[in-house]
């Protein structure tokens, strides 16, 4: 059996140890500080004598170290390093999940925790429910406090029948009976069942931030974090974005998400009313008769695209060529023909890649695009002499 130093010493991070066993590349030893890692924290890395270690992992009872290609043998004496960066930056973000799920839950009381995640480059918590960012600030807020105040981190041994662990959270069915329950107190405003590994004191941290939520599926909602000079970072840079939003929006940072809510219902408005317009608009369009053809069409702003092939649809059924470009960052081309003789296709084909566009469909249907917004009137145009040209030669 190994001794796992790293049980009642997360700051021990170099060491001499007792090569036990060797199969291959998995290296077990007498005694080590890697993690093997666990609730939802990744392995740590390091090196056993110079070579590296790139995975640490249980192993039934035994701690494996792979080290690739080594040479080790049992009862050769190692010198042990932990890559102590990244197992610091692990400790951080474990801790500081315990913080954020603990001042979640001061504004969601019954919100329960689906899984965790912290690797050196994603932390999250995976929640039950989706929170409001309302409650995110105000946790945030409470956690950044604790942190400020600089609040000890300890372990503490508990029994299962101790009266106290009603205030703890545990999933006491994860626990083997009989077996002793190991809590971390956040200052006595945190308390959680958890043998992984922690800082000694809330300052470490520095900062907490939440900088993006994703839905997780079926379990919940991803709450992604960052610790440190990583949060800030962060913070800066979203503060940053929301300050060009207020420039874009015209509006003070305090004001932004009624401005642009505002913005959002204003454009769906106006989309409603230039839908409902263009349809108007296209219920009654001028033929121009050329010979015994009747062509219809126009250019028009930019709506629902079944707006426009309902009038395609029904121009073509009533006998007549249609044509109808419509303008929006890009153009959209559609014809419908109610002539046999005069195929959509061949149409578009003729005119598009003038434009370097494309477009296909059926004989008396097809619609087609053109990259370039500026270009919708001259598509009309050679749209409709194509179409005259050939209603001429009939
Ligand atoms: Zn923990």
């Amino acid at each position: 059996m190994t001794e796992e130093v790293f049980r009642r010493d997360g700051y021990a991070f170099e060491f001499e140890a007792n090569v036990l066993s060797v199969e291959g590349d998995e290296v077990e030893l007498d005694l080590t500080a890697f993690y093997p890692g666990g609730g939802g924290q990744v392995c740590d890395t390091g090196k056993i004598r110079g070579l590296e270690v790139t995975e640490v992992f249980y192993k039934g009872e035994k701690i494996i170290h792979k080290v690739k290609g080594n040479n080790l043998k049992a009862g050769d004496v190692v010198w042990c390093s932990v890559d102590w960066d990244r197992r610091y930056d692990l400790m951080l973000g474990h801790t500081a999940e315990h913080l954020l799920f603990g001042s979640l839950r001061r504004q969601v009381p019954d919100l329960s925790i689906n899984k965790i995640f912290i690797s050196p480059d994603s932390k999250y918590v995976v929640v039950d429910r989706d929170i409001e960012w309302e409650d995110i600030r105000s946790a945030l807020a409470f956690a950044n406090k604790a942190i400020r105040d600089n609040l000890p981190v300890t372990k503490s041994i508990m029994s299962r029948d101790d009266p106290e662990l009603e205030r703890v959270r545990i999933k006491k069915e994860r626990i083997p009976d009989g077996e002793e329950i190991s809590v971390v107190s956040i200052g006595g405003i945190d308390l959680s069942a958890c043998s992984g590994l922690h800082v000694m004191e809330t300052g470490e941290l520095e900062m907490l931030f939440v900088d993006r939520k994703v839905s997780a599926g079926k379990d919940g909602v991803a709450i992604h974090f960052k610790v440190g000079n990583e949060a800030k970072d962060s913070a800066m840079e979203l503060a940053n974005a929301c300050l060009r939003a207020c420039d874009a929006a015209d509006s003070k940072p305090e004001d932004l998400v009624r401005t642009v809510s505002n913005l959002k219902n204003g454009s769906e408005a106006l989309r409603r009313s230039a839908g409902a317009f263009v349809k108007k608009l296209l219920s009654d369009l001028e033929p121009t008769a050329v010979g015994d053809v009747e062509i219809v069409g126009g250019v028009f702003p930019p709506v629902e695209r079944t707006i426009l092939s309902d009038a395609a649809e029904s121009y073509k059924n009533s006998g007549k060529v249609c044509i109808l470009v419509s303008a929006g960052e890009s153009v959209s081309v559609m014809v419908s023909s109610g002539i046999e003789w005069i195929d959509c296709r061949e149409i578009l084909s003729k005119v598009l890649p003038g434009f370097g566009g494309k477009g296909g469909g059926k004989k008396d249907f097809a619609q087609g695009g053109v990259a370039d917004a500026g270009s919708a009137e001259a598509v009309f145009s050679e749209l409709m002499a194509e179409v005259k040209a050939r209603a001429l030669r009939a």
